[in-house]
């Protein structure tokens, strides 16, 4: 029985990691969950799954949970109650909780640095949704990993796909995944993407985009941030660095492709020029489930993959006019160092002020643009934890003052 923690369990990843749980009860069960101000849904997920520990990002809801908790009629309530804190500190004891044998990172964003920073010290194996770390922190966490001896196990479905497909290769070792050492023969990784929810709009449109529009993907469901993302390619973006982190190859050989039917969910490409593939219908279920059950494959009653229901798949070059964010994140990587830190900072205040409707769509490269030209003159190169935290907040404020400064005409 292999013991989970859930951070952001009220979340999409949270979510559907404990539906995977319920699904198999003699393989997993949850010892310990994170949520940010979801009350509701956490109560629910307590009383399911009766965790050992629970932690709310927002403190001040603390004491209206354990009042919510112990008013619960006895039959409704578990066994036994859970520990209950608060908190980012709250948050980051969960991640490192003892009887944790894997922890699933679905916290939204930087947010999630410290708690996952806090169980790769703690020694834990993680199933890393939380792509954010990685690219804000890729220089700090990494020789974490390889100090604690942690392993990193992709939960993104694109990372997955090329995990699974390493698993194919002569070489294939996990002890080599988020060490910076590329796996010999492997040559060239095809990031395949869906395109977004604007994939089949004219550039030109796109000064028409609204919330509604870029929150409306057309294959995946998942959180509000992470779709704008898609829509705008920076998801790709974030995942290129991702990619380059977890598998060590250089950005001139990770490539994006987009591929509308999200069926194929990566493909590497060896030495010889065999190229490897992934398949299956785009549901993040199962690249949860592979990390959860890593190195087996479990039998699971999942709709099977029938590519004639598919009929074709077809892929073409991304634009990079109509995705700029793709050719910032591929600079920022490029860049190293505090770099990805800024521009995953500027990425988020942009899209928060975008879901607030205070920027446009095409507001958000130019002011992530901004902000990382600001920053080229203090690049830090070899970044501590700290040197991260600082940027970060930095470049959050230098969104909202470009923001503010440009209120009603274009950034
Ligand atoms: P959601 O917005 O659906 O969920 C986010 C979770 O994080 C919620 O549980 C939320 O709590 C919690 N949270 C929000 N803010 C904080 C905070 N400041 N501190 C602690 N917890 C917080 O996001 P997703 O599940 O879509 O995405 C989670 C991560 O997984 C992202 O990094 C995303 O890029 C990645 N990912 C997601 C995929 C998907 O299919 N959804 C696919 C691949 C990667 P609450 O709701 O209670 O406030």
């Amino acid at each position: 029985m292999k013991a989970i923690s859930v951070l952001g369990s009220t979340g999409s990843i949270g979510t559907q990691t404990l539906e995977i749980v319920e699904d198999f009860p003699d393989r997993f069960k949850v010892v310990a969950l994170t949520a940010g101000r979801n009350i509701e849904l956490l109560i629910q997920q307590i009383q399911r799954h009766a965790p050992e520990v629970v932690a709310l990002a927002d403190a001040e809801l603390v004491a209206s949970l354990k009042a919510r908790l112990n008013a619960l009629e006895p039959s409704k309530r578990p066994a036994k109650l859970p520990e209950i804190l608060g908190g980012p500190d709250g948050i980051c004891v969960v991640a490192a909780w003892p009887s944790a044998d894997l922890v699933v990172t679905g916290i939204v964003g930087c947010a999630g640095l410290l708690p996952t920073l806090a169980a790769v010290r703690a020694g834990k194996d993680l199933a890393l949704a939380n792509k954010e770390t990685l690219i804000a922190a890729g220089p700090v966490v990494l020789p974490e990993l390889a100090k604690s001896g942690s392993r990193l196990l992709p939960a993104d479905s694109e990372h997955s796909a090329i995990f699974q497909c390493l698993q194919g290769t002569p070489w294939a070792d996990t002890a080599r995944l988020s060490t910076g050492i590329p796996t010999p023969g492997l040559r060239r990784i095809q990031l395949t993407a869906s395109g977004g929810a604007f994939r089949d709009w004219d550039a030109a449109d796109l000064v028409k985009a609204t919330v509604a529009d870029a929150t409306s993907h057309p294959n995946w469901s998942m959180g509000k941030k992470i779709t704008v993302d898609s829509a705008s390619l920076m998801n790709k973006g974030l995942e290129v660095i991702e990619a380059h982190y977890l598998f060590g190859l250089d950005y001139d050989h990770i490539e994006i492709v987009i591929h509308p039917q999200s069926i194929i969910h990566s493909m590497v490409e060896l030495a010889d020029s065999s190229v490897l593939a992934q398949l299956g219908w785009p549901d993040m279920k199962l690249p949860i489930l592979y990390c959860m059950s890593w190195p087996e494959r479990l039998e699971t009653p999942w709709r099977r993959l029938d590519l004639t229901e598919v009929g074709q798949l077809s892929f073409r070059k991304p634009d990079p006019s109509k995705y700029p964010c793709m050719q910032l994140a591929y600079a920022a990587g490029r860049s190293g160092g505090t770099m990805p830190a800024v521009m995953n900072a500027a990425n988020e205040q942009a899209v928060a002020l975008f879901l607030e409707e205070q920027v446009h769509f095409l507001d958000i490269p130019r002011l992530i643009e901004r902000v990382c030209d600001r920053h080229r003159v203090d690049l830090t190169s070899n970044p501590s934890l700290d040197d991260v935290l600082a940027i970060d907040t930095w470049a959050r404020q230098a969104v909202q003052e470009a923001a503010a400064r440009t209120v009603g005409s274009p950034v």
